[in-house]
């Protein structure tokens, strides 16, 4: 007899989501995460997440979007906390690059608000942005999504998992999960405490998926990367400013920022690049050629920031094949849902990936569009 409608193993981004939407509609939820509440272990962690709709990665992830948008909406109601700052986004790149021509794809496809701009307006708008002589040339281009920004990361997954307490989820930390069977009648999920049983599963486990779905026959990779807080040296970059978040793409790859936000000061990543882990471990080891490259990058794009750093943290991306989530049904276990594999372009969504694995796992399947999602496409190739 399961004594819990619904196990879901990992309570970070998108775990705690899903936690919080499955009691919202009566289930009796357990949690189940192996470390302590809001960790810097995982993948949300580092104060801030940009959110945007114009998605360059594919059109298809526009209607979710919409749909995470209301959710955040929601959920900042119902915590009573401001997560979503819409400060905008300035992308810019290559008009023939992959960023500039996805983000107009996707504004096109879904009548999405952007303003195109070239880089010269840009660096007038925002004097701290500088424009290399070769930007200025007419073969790059910039967007501004005015209804984009960032999502206090922490504060998210804190208001996940409140609101899911509150509707009578149980929720245990440091609790590991060793491994995690289907019986005819549900799932049998072990930890070092004993066997937990209920009739139906979330796998929301992150960097650690790989393990917990290791019979899925998928290749799941993580990269070790670096999101790094400088204080400017100059004015203009902080948010009261206007400064805004801004996702770069130059022959030294993607790079991405946030204005500068109280004492944290301007936080800036690379997108591209990254070191594979086999396990991911803590404490992160420095990367001394990532942050020669944020540097190079910093000098050239965002001068005034100068080389202050204030502080660093390592982070995991877990990527599948095409970069694409996966969001399915187990294709062996209908009672298991699945959500892994976000490519370190993952949170923003995480609002509306609760609501999915909720509705597949309770109705096996979703009134959202997630057949880019599905399972089938990476096991086929
Ligand atoms: C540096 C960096 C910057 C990023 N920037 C952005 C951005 O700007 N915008 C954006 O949308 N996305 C961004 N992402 C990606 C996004 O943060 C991730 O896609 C998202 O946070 C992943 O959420 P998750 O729930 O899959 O993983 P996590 O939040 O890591 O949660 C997985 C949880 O599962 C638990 N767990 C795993 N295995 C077990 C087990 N066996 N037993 C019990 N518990 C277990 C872990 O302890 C963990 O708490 C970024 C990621 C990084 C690293």
């Amino acid at each position: 007899m399961a004594n819990w409608d619904v196990i879901v193993i990992g309570l970070g981004g998108a775990g705690s989501a899903a936690a919080y939407h499955l009691a919202a509609r009566g289930c009796r939820v357990l949690g189940l995460d192996q470390h302590q509440r809001i960790h810097t272990f995982g993948s949300s962690h580092g104060k801030t997440r940009i959110i945007r709709q114009a998605y360059f990665e594919h059109p298809s992830y526009v209607p979710l979007l919409r749909r995470g948008y209301e959710l955040w909406n929601e959920l900042e109601q119902a915590a009573d906390d401001h997560l979503f700052h819409r400060t905008g986004l300035v992308e810019w790149g290559p008009k023939d690059g992959v960023v500039i021509p996805g983000v107009l794809r996707s504004a096109a496809e879904h009548g999405l608000a952007i303003e195109e701009l070239s880089v010269a307006e840009v660096a007038r708008r925002w004097p701290g942005l500088a424009v290399p002589e070769s930007h200025s040339l007419g073969q790059w281009q910039a967007v501004i999504e005015k209804d984009a920004g960032y999502l206090r990361v922490e504060a998210c997954v804190e208001a996940h998992l409140r609101l899911a307490e509150q509707a009578s989820a149980t929720l245990q930390h440091e609790r590991p999960v060793r491994h995690w069977r289907a019986t005819p009648h549900g799932v049998e999920v072990a930890t070092d405490d004993g066997v937990e049983h209920a009739e139906r599963l979330v796998i929301a486990g992150g960097p650690w998926s790989g393990q917990l779905l290791s019979g899925l026959g998928i290749r799941l990779s993580v990269l070790r990367k670096y999101q790094y807080w400088y204080a400017p040296q100059q004015t203009g970059y902080d948010q009261r400013d206007g400064f805004p978040c801004f996702f770069h793409e130059t022959p030294a790859g993607y790079f991405y920022g946030f204005p500068s936000i109280g004492r944290d000061g301007l936080k800036v990543a690379r997108h591209s690049g990254g070191t594979p882990v086999e396990i991911p471990t803590s404490p992160h080891p420095t990367d001394g050629a990532d942050q020669s490259l944020i540097e190079d990058y910093l000098k050239a794009f965002l001068p005034g920031v100068g080389d202050h750093l204030q502080a660093q943290s390592g982070c995991y991306y877990t990527m599948t094949p095409d970069e694409h989530f996966i969001v399915d049904v187990h294709p062996d276990q209908p009672r298991v849902a699945i959500v892994a594999g976000l490519s370190g372009h993952g949170f923003k969504f995480t609002s509306v990936l609760g609501e999915i694995a909720c509705q597949l796992a309770l109705d096996g399947g979703t009134t959202l569009d997630t057949s880019l999602l599905r399972i089938e496409r990476l096991r086929r190739a």
